[in-house]
């Protein structure tokens, strides 16, 4: 966890909840291929 972020804001990516990257189950991250990182709505 890097940091907490509001759930459900409109600007938020909904696959990534707005934090621009999926954390694995087996470490590390995986960038959110929906918002590039960005973590922002399409
Ligand atoms: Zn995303």
């Amino acid at each position: 966890m890097r940091r907490q972020q509001d759930k459900g804001k409109a600007t938020d990516c909904p696959y990534c909840q707005g934090k621009g990257y999926f954390q694995l189950l087996l470490g590390g991250s995986e960038t959110c291929d929906s918002c590039s990182g960005s973590g922002a709505k399409a």
